[in-house]
C-alpha cells in the first residue's frame, strides 16, 4: 500500500558502517604542516574575537588573513612546519593545545570526519598516514550516523 509519498532514499550502507574511531592525543601534527587554511565564517570570526577579549577588526589584522576570497587563520612557521597561530607547544609539555579551543572553527571541530578524508577506507587511512594523526582509529567509537552528520556539517569549511 502506497501513501502517496515519493519512496524514501536511503544512503547505501557506508564503508565506515561500524562507526569509527577517534581520541585526540594532543600532538598537534593536524594544525601544522605545510602551508594550509583554516577557514572561518563571520560568526566564528566573531566567537574568536570575543573569546580573546578584542574586536573582530583587530583580531582579523592580528589573527587573520584573506585567501581565495575568506579569510583564513594566520600560521607561523615553526620547526615542526606552518602551525596555526593559534597551536600552543609551550603550555602542557610534550603536547600542542588549540588556543582557542573553545572558540574554535567548524573545521577544527570536525576533523578527521572531513568529507574528502571518510570518502574511502583508503582516503582515511592515507590520512591517518600522512598527518600523521595517532588519534584516528582509537578512542572513542563515533556510528556511522554521528559521523554522517559531522560530515555533512564540516563541508562548509
Ligand atoms: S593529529 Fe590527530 S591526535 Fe594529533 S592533534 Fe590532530 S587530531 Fe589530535
Amino acid at each position: 500500500m502506497s501513501n502517496g509519498a515519493e519512496p524514501q532514499r536511503t544512503e547505501p550502507a557506508p564503508w565506515f558502517a561500524d562507526g569509527l574511531r577517534f581520541e585526540c592525543t594532543q600532538c598537534g601534527n593536524c594544525c601544522t604542516g605545510p602551508p594550509g587554511y583554516v577557514w572561518f565564517t563571520k560568526d566564528e570570526g566573531r566567537a574568536m574575537a570575543e573569546e580573546l577579549g578584542l574586536d573582530i577588526a583587530e583580531f582579523q589584522t592580528r589573527y587573520a588573513r584573506r585567501a581565495i576570497g575568506r579569510w583564513t587563520l594566520q600560521e607561523r612557521k615553526t620547526e615542526h612546519g606552518y602551525d596555526c597561530v593559534f597551536l600552543d607547544r609551550t603550555s602542557k609539555p610534550g603536547k600542542a593545545l588549540c588556543g582557542i579551543y573553545k572558540a574554535r572553527p567548524q573545521q577544527c571541530r570536525t576533523w578527521p570526519y572531513w568529507p574528502e578524508i571518510v570518502r574511502s577506507e583508503r582516503a582515511w587511512n592515507n590520512t591517518k598516514r600522512d598527518t600523521p594523526c595517532p588519534g584516528m582509529d582509537r578512542g572513542t567509537l563515533v556510528s556511522a550516523d554521528e559521523i554522517r552528520i559531522i560530515r555533512d556539517s564540516s563541508s562548509e569549511k
